[in-house]
């Protein structure tokens, strides 16, 4: 599933696509000279190195998350990096770009990229599963999850818990193609472009305060449902806002002007 959704991101422009041949080109891995006209899908492994993530070096090198830039950053099995590796991606995440001093110089790069990131339920991945036993103690289920940080998880939009598939549902059935979604993806895309072109930015990603409160309005109904989920749930600010973000794209996929209760509705489901 990770692999795919650099097959639904939208179109790539071409001063992202320059973007990107630039870091390729720093970093020494452009083969021939042409430039590079696909989303980057990167999935380096966890037993990567902090600098190896963020870029290091003599002479600072981009590393992962840069040469994600543009596209998709996939880590597998988040819980197994060290956590110390994964909290250097906090600013990162927030900033869109990573300086790397050096006493020479300092070096700045672009990391614009999407995280994915996977883990299990539990170390042996049957918690909760309907057909198989969890043999794992309480202990070493919060020592697994501990390992990830609230503030790398606040980080993180879309947290969806996905069941095993079963034998029935192997069988090629008619699926919606990556064409077919990209093409929503686009459209909303467009909108947001339409929505922002007076104030440089492309995306609800790229949303700050001020802007949130005059693009990310709620009814009524609405802000209470928000309200009720804030305190229930324990939310931190940076939730709050992120929440709100998801549910302008969800009505942007949805074609809608104003963003809707079942907007709001499935944008906490997915903090849940
Ligand atoms: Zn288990």
């Amino acid at each position: 599933m990770a692999k795919r959704i650099v097959t639904i991101l939208p179109d790539l422009t071409f001063e992202e696509a320059l973007d990107i041949t630039k870091i390729y080109s720093v970093a020494g891995c452009i083969r021939n000279n042409s430039l590079i006209m696909q989303r980057p899908f990167r999935s380096p492994h966890h037993s990567i190195s902090s600098s190896g993530l963020i870029g290091g070096g003599k002479i600072p090198k981009p590393g992962e998350i840069s040469l994600a830039h543009n596209g998709v950053l996939f880590l597998d099995e988040l819980p197994e990096f060290k956590r110390s590796t994964l909290e250097v991606l906090r600013g990162p995440l927030e900033d869109n770009k990573i300086l790397i001093s050096r006493v020479q110089a300092s070096y700045t790069y672009p990391c614009n990229f999407m995280l994915v990131a996977s883990m299990n339920p539990c170390p042996c991945g049957y918690l909760g599963d309907k057909y198989r036993k969890c043999k794992c103690t309480d202990y070493q289920i919060s020592n697994y999850r501990s390992k990830i940080s609230g503030p790398l998880l606040d980080r993180i939009d879309i947290h969806i818990q996905v069941s095993n598939i079963k034998y029935d549902n192997l069988e090629n059935e008619e699926k919606e193609s990556s064409s077919e979604i990209r093409e929503r993806v686009n459209n909303a895309r467009k909108i947001q472009l339409n929505r922002y072109k007076k104030y440089g930015i492309h995306s609800n990603s790229e949303l700050d305060l001020k802007l949130i409160n005059k693009f990310c309005k709620l009814d009524k109904n609405s802000k209470l449902l928000l309200k009720k989920s804030f305190e229930k749930m324990n939310l931190s600010a940076r939730t709050y806002f992120r929440i709100l973000k998801v549910a302008r794209t969800i009505s942007d996929l949805d074609n809608s002007e104003n963003i809707k209760e079942e907007h709001i509705l499935e944008a906490i489901q997915y903090r849940i």
